[in-house]
């Protein structure tokens, strides 16, 4: 069978009859067990995949099937399924089945996606190249000594892999972009709020939101239409209506588009991701597009503050994994202290400790207005001069990555190197603005670059548009 690319496809081959939704699943579990190597998921859904292509089947057979009748998704384990394990990638949650389903996900199987597996990750979406999963890293597909990034590593290289159409990941920092940039795909973050967390395991409460990894731009666009807008079970959701963004997909004109110079001077960008914005800014222009270099001072202060505020928020969130109510409980416990200390203890790996840690040290007493008080000012101020350019500029855009996917180890030596992976995706994050990476070209040994844009809250719409026309026209050589 060919691999496709997006649903459209898809539809196009039901159509003619081509292919079935039972072809499609049996194609992808065969996949699956020929890339088991990969370790990108954890579990696999084979009988009630099938069972449910051929639901779909016979629902396209009578003309009532859903928009995404025909899509195959995997979905990463943050993410809640009912009666399906779900585990954060982490033993602590050992044995843990969801009680209910997440909106996202309820909201695509509503369409009729065929959920095909649950993918691994780093462990409760702490790291940038699913090492820290506890059920071992997920292998880059083009080179298996490299990592695929992460978090969302195993939903990056099932799209990668061709192990399913399309997964749904979560992004804190940069956990659909970075992977995406890695595993040359697509990657995209909506504004904070667009999409409901309920069901989503909480890492960082005001940074995390649901995201796509997929091969096109469009299928990008159907899952925010269908995922996104209102939830009774989330109260942080918008409200604002959801418009229709497969619809405006084409509603391009010229744009200004900004540049951040420091971003380009950084030390630590690899030559050829530089080589391959200058392109990008060069195709650009000749497209009639304005692409001006903007400052922004505070590229050295988005690490620091991202990693401040995101540790105090998952100590807190964390804490409710004790022993007495989910997964894991230490054999170990002689009373209820000794219970809560082995379990965390025995549970927890040794990042996700690391940040618990962290995260406590800056919420204590004597320390509170040293790190966190200080942090929430400068996100305010990362916000803010974020807000002003996006208020110049329709887009920023930047690398998604400093360098492309590093070898498995290879920050091993330096725990905190591989927290500046991160250096371009957090600002998006810290400003709950919405953000993607699309493929942007090769480095000398055919590893992927990603093109990261940015643009302003709500405008999802404007960013798909110019983001299919950067991912047909403008950067694809
Ligand atoms: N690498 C970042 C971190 O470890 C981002 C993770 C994420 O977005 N979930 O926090």
């Amino acid at each position: 069978m060919k691999r496709y690319n997006s649903l459209e496809d898809v539809h196009q081959d039901i159509k003619a009859g081509l292919v079935t939704c039972r072809d499609l699943v049996n194609y992808y579990l065969k996949n699956i067990e020929q890339k088991k190597h990969l370790n990108a998921y954890l579990e696999v859904f084979a009988e009630e995949a099938l069972a449910q292509a051929e639901v779909v089947d016979r629902k396209i057979a009578a003309g009532t099937a859903g928009r995404l009748a025909g899509m195959v998704v995997g979905i990463k384990d943050v993410l809640a399924y009912k009666d399906h394990s779900l585990q954060s990638s982490s033993k602590i949650l050992d044995g843990f089945k969801s009680l209910y389903t997440a909106t996202a996900v309820q909201r695509v199987l509503d369409e009729d996606a065929i959920i095909i597996g649950r993918q691994n990750c780093d462990e409760f979406a702490m790291g940038a190249s699913n090492e820290t999963s506890a059920f071992g890293p997920t292998l880059n597909d083009f080179d298996n000594t490299r990592v695929p990034g992460g978090s969302s590593g195993g939903s990056a290289v099932a799209v990668q892999a061709d192990l399913c159409l399309a997964s749904l990941g979560s992004d804190t920092g940069g956990s659909v972009r970075q992977p995406a940039a890695f595993c040359d795909i697509i990657g995209f973050k909506p504004t904070y709020s667009r999409i409901s967390r309920y069901g989503l395991i909480a890492y960082a409460s005001s940074f995390d939101q649901i995201g796509t990894l997929t091969r096109s731009v469009e299928d990008a666009a159907l899952l925010l239409e269908i995922m996104a807008g209102a939830d009774e079970n989330d109260s942080t959701v918008s409200h604002k209506p959801v418009p229709s963004y497969t619809a405006e997909l084409n509603n391009n004109r010229s744009y200004r588009i900004g540049y951040i110079s420091d971003s380009m001077e950084s030390e630590g960008l690899q030559p050829e991701i530089k080589d391959a914005m200058n392109n990008a800014i060069d195709r650009l222009r000749a497209e009639g597009h304005t692409v001006e270099s903007v400052d922004f001072h505070y590229l050295d202060y988005i690490v620091p503050t991202y990693y401040i505020l995101t540790t105090a928020e998952a100590s807190s969130n964390l804490s409710r994994y004790d022993g007495v109510k989910f997964g894991y409980r230490s054999p170990d416990a002689t009373d209820l202290v000794s219970m809560y200390k082995k379990t965390r203890a025995q549970g927890f790996g040794h990042e996700v400790q690391k940040r618990i840690m962290l995260g406590t040290f800056v919420l204590s007493a004597d320390y509170y207005d040293a790190y966190y008080t200080k942090a929430q000012r400068v996100r305010r101020l990362i916000k803010e001069k974020t807000e002003e350019l996006l208020s110049q500029y329709d887009f920023l855009i930047t690398p998604t990555t400093p360098t492309t996917a590093f070898p498995l180890g290879g920050n091993d030596a330096d725990p905190l190197a591989i927290y500046l992976a991160d250096i371009f995706t957090v600002q998006a994050s810290l400003s709950g603005v919405p953000a993607i990476s699309v493929p942007a070209g090769y480095d000398n040994k055919g590893l992927s670059i990603g093109l990261q844009i940015i643009t302003k809250p709500f405008a999802e719409s404007q960013l798909f548009a110019f983001s299919k026309l950067v991912n047909e026209t403008i950067v694809a050589v």
